[in-house]
């Protein structure tokens, strides 16, 4: 439910209703707004809490949430949400990039590719200490080592940190290295991990499943927001389909989409979602026309050498030149990168 209080509603009339909302055993989110403040009454839906609010002192109406999920609606929030996390700013008008390798493999090598991502214009940096892998065989991460390595990386360009967690027990300590914590594709619907996740002060970056719906992708949001972090980022990087020219499809009408059903910045990854180094540039420039409010790319200093996703990585002349397209195209639609 939205209680949505009269023009001149005051001080107390709005404190009285989210004391009033409370006892009701709903979660109350006062929204100030330019013309008038809401009260979004989050929690079970019950029959009786319309008119039990309806009568309450200064309100105009109450409205229900229709979408399923409620923190995550632009019918609770209309207006954008911007995730800082030190040199990151992504939504409401900044575009963020985030670069750098599918996963850390060596001190020299995050640091080099943190300063040569930073100098072609990326405002974070990207690299798995943990690594969800298809297969037990394939090169799991240096963990702690790995998240060390980033923390040097960032000492040494002042670049944000972004890092994948793959399960609750590490969000503390993955949280003690990282700006923001990653969720995999993998984990999506890994409702511990985004509880845990939404108890830190970490901006999430939620990676969509590659099976799940907008919706799924939403509500999984939803478990975070609703452990009182606002802090997340919503990652569309490509779903299974019958396809098999891409690794994944990415589906770029995700963005506007998303940007019409929540407040939340949208990121795209190019690299997951065509899996072909490529179709990278293209496809981040398509992003950013779609409306993207940032990116996420794979690059690495020497791909072929890579332990995780070479395939899909841009080298740095790459990376540079897909900068400058993704800077040409913003410009065109009036925003900087
Ligand atoms: C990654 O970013 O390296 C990664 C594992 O991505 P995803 O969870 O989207 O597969
Ligand atoms: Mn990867």
């Amino acid at each position: 439910m939205i209680v949505v209080m009269e023009k001149g509603a005051t001080k107390e009339q709005v404190e009285h209703m989210v004391q009033r909302v409370e006892s009701l055993g709903l979660k109350a989110q006062t929204i100030v707004g330019a013309e008038r403040t809401v009260i979004a009454a989050i929690g079970e839906k019950r029959p009786e809490t319309r008119q039990s609010l309806e009568s309450g002192p200064g309100v105009a109406e109450v409205v229900p949430i229709l979408a399923p999920y409620k923190r995550a609606s632009r019918e609770v929030k209309p207006e954008p949400t911007q995730v800082v996390a030190g040199s990151l700013r992504m939504g409401a008008g900044a575009i963020g990039i985030i670069a750098g390798p599918c996963s850390v493999e060596s001190l020299d090598q995050i640091v080099t590719t943190a300063r040569a991502v930073k100098a072609a214009g990326a405002t974070a940096l990207r690299g798995g200490a943990f690594k969800p892998r298809t297969s037990p065989y394939s090169f799991q991460g240096l963990k702690e080592t790995g998240l060390k390595h980033l923390a040097a990386a960032r000492e040494a360009t002042g670049l944000a940190v972004v890092t994948e967690v793959i399960s609750p027990e590490d969000v503390e300590l993955v949280a003690h290295y990282a700006d923001v914590l990653q969720i995999g594709a993998r984990n999506m619907q890994n409702y511990r991990l985004l509880e845990a996740v939404g108890h830190t002060k970490r901006a999430v970056l939620l990676k969509r499943g590659p099976a799940a719906t907008m919706e799924e992708l939403l509500l999984a949001a939803e478990y975070i927001l609703n452990e009182g972090n606002t802090q997340v980022m919503l990652c569309e990087r490509g779903i299974r389909t019958f396809e098999a020219h891409t690794r994944f499809t990415l589906p770029l009408a995700s963005v506007p989409y998303l940007h019409h059903k929540t407040h939340l910045p949208i990121v795209v990854d190019p690299s997951h979602g065509t899996g072909h180094t490529y179709l990278v540039p293209e496809m981040a420039a398509a992003a950013i026309a779609a409306g993207a409010d940032g990116l996420i790319l794979e690059v690495h200093p020497d791909p072929e050498k890579a332990m995780s996703d070479g395939y899909q990585s841009l080298n740095i002349p790459q990376f540079q030149a897909t900068m400058d397209v993704c800077r040409r195209v913003a410009a065109a639609l009036g925003k900087t990168i």
